[in-house]
């Protein structure tokens, strides 16, 4: 739960923080993206969009709506997660046809007529601060959400996912009941907002991106590791023109700091993120037990990282604390009945589940 003295301090930060810096709130390219959207799916051109220029479609990303308002501009409220379904109609990747969603009608034609409908029924709303009518519109709640802060920043607010919603309703001590849809939801945030004596004269934008910045929601455990895979996996191809002598003097200097960013060409990547991503390029993707792998659709392979003390126990992010191991051997070696007997930075003899083993830790 939000403590009242520290949601003061963290508003002073962030007040600091917003007037030496407006860029962090609306950067100059987003904004002018974000008047690009507005100029070139204005109410009117609305109603004479055409298919092609509706759908997600990788061919034609730069002109879809569905594209604009979910990628392009992704940074003023995220909805990613949830199917290509939730547009109501969706290009098939296979056979290039138009697949409508049963809500709006049996045909493309029909579907695509029924969600134009809805969606100047929705701008109407929008602007009447309708919220019954916004509640009452068939476009799926993200998707209204989405539109409806980019079209009126001012009325509605960009905190899209449900679990967010609930997340920070809760840390605010704000009492709501479950049946409450998203529109009721983010309307008691903005109505709390506008209670606050500082936070009033915050835009709903500002207001957002105070709550992400300062009380990010938790990760789930398989989001994120998800996410570190996503990254070593852009840090593997980045360093891909390196050698070996390069991958293992890069490993040596290694340092034991936890959460510290390292920049690889320009962008930044959690340090412990490059110490398994060159441990993984320098054990070839094999597992460290049984030299096996799994071979991923798109041609990869794999593995993972275990750490030979837990990181909840301060094990470091060293080279001589990580083994690469299989999804198998990773479980059996976290949850087996394993017993060090003796470690050095060279190697790793252990018992597990009453075989032994004796593991190489060296770089070269
Ligand atoms: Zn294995």
């Amino acid at each position: 739960m939000i403590d009242k003295e520290e949601l003061k301090q963290r508003q002073e930060s962030f007040e600091v923080l917003k007037n030496n810096n407006p860029e962090i709130i609306l950067n100059s390219k987003l904004k002018e993206n974000w008047s690009r959207f507005l100029s070139i799916f204005s109410k009117d051109k609305i109603r004479n969009l055409k298919m092609s220029d509706y759908v997600l479609d990788k061919n034609n990303p730069e002109g879809s709506f569905c594209y604009w308002v979910e990628v392009r501009l992704n940074e003023l409220g995220n909805m990613h997660g949830s199917f290509a379904l939730k547009f109501g109609l969706y290009l098939s990747k296979e056979t290039r046809e138009y697949i409508p969603t049963k809500k709006f009608g049996k045909t493309k034609e029909e579907a695509f007529i029924k969600i134009k409908e809805s969606l100047i029924d929705l701008l109407d709303a929008g602007k009447d601060n309708d919220l019954k009518r916004v509640g009452e519109n068939v476009l799926s709640p993200m998707f209204k959400g989405k539109i409806l802060f980019l079209y009126y920043p001012d009325k509605f607010i960009s905190i899209l996912s449900k679990g967010h919603l609930n997340y920070f309703l809760d840390e605010l001590n704000i009492n709501y009941t479950e049946d409450l849809s998203e529109i009721d939801k983010r309307n008691i945030l903005i109505n709390f907002k506008n209670n606050d004596s500082v936070m009033k004269n915050w835009t709903n934008q500002e207001f957002s991106n105070f709550m992400y910045k300062f009380y990010r929601p938790p990760k789930k455990l398989q989001e994120l590791i998800i996410d570190d895979e996503q990254e070593q996996k852009e840090i593997i191809k980045k360093v891909s023109i390196l050698s070996r002598e390069q991958i293992i003097a890069e490993l040596r200097i290694a340092k034991p700091i936890l959460k510290e960013k390292v920049k690889i060409n320009g962008e930044n990547y959690k340090r412990d993120n490059k110490t398994i991503a060159f441990l993984k390029i320098l054990r070839g993707f094999k597992c460290q037990i049984c030299k096996n792998a799994i071979l991923k659709k798109d041609g990869s392979l794999y593995v993972e990282a275990a750490h030979i003390t837990e990181k909840y126990k301060n094990g470091s992010e060293m080279p001589e604390n990580i083994l690469i191991l299989c999804p198998n051997h990773h479980k059996e070696f976290d949850f087996g009945n394993r017993k060090i007997i003796s470690r050095s930075s060279k190697e790793v003899v252990f018992k597990l589940n009453d075989k032994d083993y004796n593991i190489s830790l060296e770089l070269d």
